[in-house]
């Protein structure tokens, strides 16, 4: 008999497939774990933008990570997009029960332009969820976005270990340059990864790449060996990216 290494998955649904909880659960198979999959969220979306968010009862998002928590030995908690504040104080009851690493891809805007958190979730994210948290992976505008008062990404990283996550990944997707430089962060320590630039820009990068880390801690790696292979193979499943619709096109996690 085979046990998985469980990563809780507590997501979107993104009916395109390229974001969201699909794209969680079939990076967490594809690295050989097993998805627990919560859904915070449906989404009214395709490859192109995000049309409507709309929020699932925090009272059944409670029923349901109780349900798991009682039933599975939960390795590593990989966090998506949130639906409304009120479902912050049920998912950090589910964390300190969880007592496991926990990553946050703090999603905020979609790619194609739709803000998809107002005011009152952003400030119940900083107080409530930023101190839980092993590693936050936003990238360079939505670390931004976090830290409003900063001058630049490193003042912003700052920030955002002062209000309590551990470690950052600050990714440079977004950013302009030849290459994409990404930056783990943690208290007086900072390390850059430079990539190749890929000729286009993709729906569901920043999910993979938070479930593939948080899949790798779940099997018991470190996490200088969780962001580095994390990493890696995001960046192959961009180089297979498979296209879904007339927007852009999707990580190939399935090969
Ligand atoms: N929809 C859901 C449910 C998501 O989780 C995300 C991002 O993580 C998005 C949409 C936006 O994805 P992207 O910015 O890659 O288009």
């Amino acid at each position: 008999m085979s046990t998985p290494a469980l990563v809780l998955c507590i997501s979107g649904h993104d009916p395109s497939g390229g974001a969201g909880l699909q794209a969680d659960i079939e990076t967490v198979k594809a690295l050989g774990g097993h998805a627990l999959g919560v859904i915070t969220a449906l989404t009214v979306q395709d490859s192109r933008n995000v049309s409507r968010v709309a929020a699932v009862a925090p009272s059944l998002l409670a029923e349901q990570l109780q349900a798991l928590l009682d039933d599975c030995k939960i390795a590593a908690i990989k966090i998506g997009l949130l639906g409304e504040a009120a479902q912050l104080p049920v998912i950090v009851q589910a964390i300190r029960r969880a007592q496991v690493p926990v990553v946050f891809d703090p999603v905020l805007r979609a790619g194609g332009g739709t803000d998809l958190v107002g005011t009152a979730l952003q400030t119940a994210v900083i107080e409530q969820l930023l101190p839980q948290v092993t590693l936050l992976t936003p990238n360079a505008a939505e670390a931004r976005r976090l830290a409003p008062a900063a001058a630049d990404l490193d003042t912003c990283a700052a920030a955002l270990l002062t209000a309590g996550c551990a470690n950052l990944l600050v990714t440079g997707g977004d950013e302009a340059g030849d290459g994409v430089t990404n930056t783990w962060y943690r208290r007086g320590a900072r390390r850059h990864y430079e990539w190749p630039r890929l000729p286009e820009t993709f729906h569901g990068a920043g999910c993979t790449l938070a479930s593939a880390i948080a899949t790798l801690l779940a099997q018991g790696r470190d996490l200088a060996e969780a962001i580095e292979q994390g990493q890696r193979w995001t960046q192959q499943t961009l180089q297979q990216a498979l296209t879904i619709g007339h927007g852009r096109r999707i990580p190939g996690r399935g090969r």
